[in-house]
Formats: C-alpha cells, sequence, structure tokens
C-alpha cells in the first residue's frame, strides 16, 4: 500500500474533517503513509476550528484520479453509508472504517480489515479513544481539533446523542488543549451561523446527506444555528434549492431543518404536500409555523429525525 487515505463524508461537518485529520496523524505515527482528505466546501465552524489549532494545511482536497486501488487504501470516517461516500465507493479498497452512526450499508473487503462503529456522540471521541489505545500521546494541536469535534456534533454535550464517554473526552482534551470548553462552543457556533458568504445554493448542501430507506431516498439538509433569523431571511431562495436537489438527487422525500441550538427545536421548511404528510406522520411534538413545521424538543438528525421519519415510512 503506497497511501492511505483518509476521509470523512459528502458536505463534511467538523467532526469529519477533524477526525480525519487526527486520525491520519495517528496512522502515520504507527508508521502507516496516511494523509487526511475532504470533498467539497469547509463550514465556516470547520475553518474556525482548523484556524484555531494552525491545521489549515493539513487536510487536502481530494481528486478521483489519486485513488488508484492498487496501490491507495480508503480509511473512511464519520460515515458507513455509500450514498454519503464523497468519491465512488466502488473504485475505492476500503482499508479501515470509523464512525459513530447507525450501519446503513454493507461493505465487502477481500482482506479483514478494521472496522468500528461506537454509540458516541462523535467520531472525535473515538480518535481520541484509539489515541490512548495505542499508546500515543495527544499532542495540544490534535486535542484542541478533537474537542471542536466532540462540540461541534454534540451541540456542546448538549445533543440527545451526547454519552458519558464524550463528557470524559471534552474534558481530558480541555486540559490538553488548555481551552475553556464553553468559551470553544460560543465560538464555534457563532462560525457556524455566520452564513454572509455562502450563496442559498451552498447553504443548502451545507450539511446534507442522502439516505436510503426501504425502498425510499430520502435527503435530508440541516442547519445548526444560534441565529435562525440569517436562515429564515432566504427561506424562499432556500426551498428553491431544496427542490431543485429533490429532483436532481432524484428523491422521493427531501428534508431540510433549520435547528435552533438554543431553543433546543427544529423548524423543517417544508417544499410539498408529501413532505408535510410525512413530517405529520412522523413527529408528535409539533407546531405550525406558516408553510413550515417546527419539531419541538429536536435537534439531531442521526437520533431523531432520521429514525422518526424512517418510522414514518413505514406507516405510509
Ligand atoms: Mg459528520
Ligand atoms: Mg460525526
Ligand atoms: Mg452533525
Amino acid at each position: 500500500m503506497k497511501k492511505i487515505v483518509v476521509i470523512g463524508h459528502a458536505n463534511p461537518d467538523t467532526d469529519s474533517i477533524v477526525a480525519p485529520i487526527a486520525l491520519s496523524k495517528l496512522l502515520k505515527a504507527r508508521g502507516l503513509p496516511a494523509q487526511s482528505y475532504k470533498k467539497g466546501n469547509l463550514n465556516k465552524e470547520s475553518q474556525w476550528a482548523l484556524k484555531n489549532a494552525n491545521q489549515e494545511n493539513e487536510i487536502k482536497e481530494i481528486s478521483e484520479a489519486e485513488i488508484n486501488p492498487q496501490e491507495v487504501g480508503t480509511f473512511l470516517v464519520d460515515f458507513n453509508e455509500a450514498s454519503q461516500c464523497p468519491i465512488d465507493p466502488q473504485k475505492i479498497k476500503l482499508f479501515g472504517l470509523i464512525d459513530h452512526h447507525k450501519l446503513g450499508s454493507t461493505w465487502k473487503t477481500e482482506e479483514p480489515i478494521l472496522f468500528r462503529i461506537e454509540p458516541v456522540g462523535s467520531t472525535s471521541t473515538l480518535v481520541a479513544k484509539m489515541y490512548k489505545e495505542n499508546g500515543i500521546e495527544i499532542s495540544k494541536e490534535i486535542a484542541k481539533l478533537l474537542l471542536c469535534g466532540i462540540i461541534s456534533d454534540t451541540l456542546n454535550l448538549n445533543s440527545p446523542t451526547t454519552t458519558d464517554e464524550d463528557k470524559v473526552w471534552a474534558n481530558i482534551l480541555s486540559e490538553i488543549a488548555n481551552e475553556d470548553i464553553q468559551k470553544l462552543a460560543n465560538n464555534l457556533f457563532e462560525a457556524k451561523s455566520d452564513l454572509s458568504s455562502f450563496s442559498p445554493k451552498e447553504i443548502a448542501k451545507l450539511d446534507y446527506k442522502v439516505f436510503e430507506m426501504g425502498e425510499k431516498k430520502v435527503g435530508i439538509g440541516v442547519l445548526e444555528t444560534v441565529k435562525p433569523e440569517n436562515a429564515n431571511k432566504i427561506e424562499e431562495k432556500l426551498k428553491e434549492e431544496i427542490t431543485k436537489i429533490k429532483s436532481e438527487d432524484g428523491l422521493d422525500y427531501v428534508f431540510w431543518g433549520i435547528v435552533d441550538i438554543i431553543k433546543n427545536e427544529t423548524e423543517m421548511l417544508i417544499i410539498g404536500e408529501e413532505e408535510r404528510a410525512l413530517i405529520m406522520k412522523s413527529f408528535s411534538d409539533l407546531v405550525i409555523k406558516g408553510d413550515n413545521l417546527v419539531l419541538r424538543k429536536v435537534v439531531s438528525r442521526k437520533k431523531q429525525i432520521v429514525p422518526s421519519i424512517e418510522k414514518g415510512i413505514k406507516l405510509t
């Protein structure tokens, strides 16, 4: 193996950027030729996290041409569904996979590989554990990165996805990084809420994933924010983009939620009657707001939105 490509999911979030960087450094420390990659724009939160840890040059943009399966192994991070792979899943030789989402795809390999999914709040938590298991010291820079990954994915340890392990590691990492968790969270969420340099089309895809639910193909985008008004201002344009995505990706349903981190609720932008009916069927605690539906106490796509919609689809 000449090279190991370590890469997170398409439309990467902060966990999907920082965990590959930290994991590739761990693999390198074990003598493996690893390099971290991404595909697509960084959101402002990820940009802030990389700058804060002085690691902006540690992750490269991937090109399909680099993935020759004879010479290159691929280590997937923070996802396992083929529909979320940033490169053609048929063309890669899977070298490893670590994740914290439900298992959604079947992978086949020629040799045994490292394949690890744990129900923790972030892949960054998993990578921190792996440093410890391998007896490799976590540097200050890596601690800063991984702490940002945990805070981002768990919404500062408040999301229902948060586990005790995430809390323990957040504290250990904040000591090593010499960073205050609350202060870091404020900076990250502030950065994440700044949409000023993105077009509505880019915003629609910043945190967007495709799921296979039985026979149905479902696109779900979210925008985690402390300033929902920034998204509400351009709501009509966002709905146009989401409608385009639905036909481009050949989806049966598309959902797009403004996740209000402070109010602990998600406003679903509703683009059609099929979507409205499915949301009404899938969630019980909801409030009508104009054309949209507000899901109370819902902030997690992974633990709340996806499972509820999957159940709703089974009922249709
Ligand atoms: Mg992610
Ligand atoms: Mg994650
Ligand atoms: Mg997330």
